[in-house]
C-alpha cells in the first residue's frame, strides 16, 4: 500500500475518459488500496483513479460511513436536485456550488469482482457523482457556480 501523488488540474489524465476494468485483478486490488491510503492521507472523502494518473474506471469514497471501493461504477437511477459546496483534491484551494442529484443508485463491481448496487443520498450521493464525473474527464469546476477560494470549509474529493 502506498500513498500516490495526486494529479492537479492541467494534467491531461484528468480530462481523459477512463477505461473500463476488464477483470478485478490483484493489480486493481492494489490500486484500490493505494487509492484509499491516498484519500485518507490527503485527507479527502473520495478519489478517482485518474487523480493518481491511472486511466481506469475505479473510485473510492468514504464520507464517514465506511469505505466504498468501486470498479466500473455507473449511475443507473437518480432523483432530486440539491446544491452544495464542493472541492476537489485535484483543484486545491478552490470550492464552488454544484447542483447534483440528491439520490442516486450506483451499480459497480466490488473488489472481489461481485456486482453491487448502492443507493445513496445527500453527501454520499454527491461524492459518488463527483468521482464518477472524474472517470469521464469532468471536474467540479466545469459545473460549479460561485467558484471561490476555499476557506477550509470543505474537504476535497
Ligand atoms: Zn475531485
Amino acid at each position: 500500500m502506498a500513498i500516490r501523488k495526486i494529479c492537479r488540474v492541467g494534467d491531461p489524465v484528468l480530462r481523459q475518459k477512463a477505461e473500463p476494468v476488464v477483470k478485478v485483478s490483484q493489480k486493481i486490488k492494489d490500486l484500490l488500496a493505494d487509492m484509499a491510503a491516498t484519500m485518507y492521507a490527503a485527507p479527502g472523502v473520495g478519489l478517482a483513479a485518474p487523480q493518481i494518473g491511472v486511466n481506469k474506471r475505479v473510485i473510492v469514497v468514504d464520507v464517514g460511513d465506511g469505505l466504498l471501493e468501486l470498479v466500473n461504477p455507473v449511475i443507473v437511477k437518480q432523483s432530486g436536485r440539491v446544491t452544495a459546496t464542493e472541492g476537489c483534491l485535484s483543484v486545491p484551494g478552490l470550492v464552488g456550488d454544484v447542483t447534483r442529484a440528491y439520490e442516486v443508485v450506483v451499480r459497480a463491481l466490488d473488489k472481489k469482482g461481485r456486482q453491487v448496487e448502492i443507493t445513496a443520498t445527500d453527501l454520499l450521493a454527491r461524492a459518488l457523482q463527483h468521482e464518477i464525473d472524474h472517470l469521464d474527464g469532468i471536474l467540479f469546476i466545469d459545473k460549479a457556480e460561485n467558484i471561490r477560494e476555499a476557506a477550509e470549509e470543505k474537504e476535497g474529493e
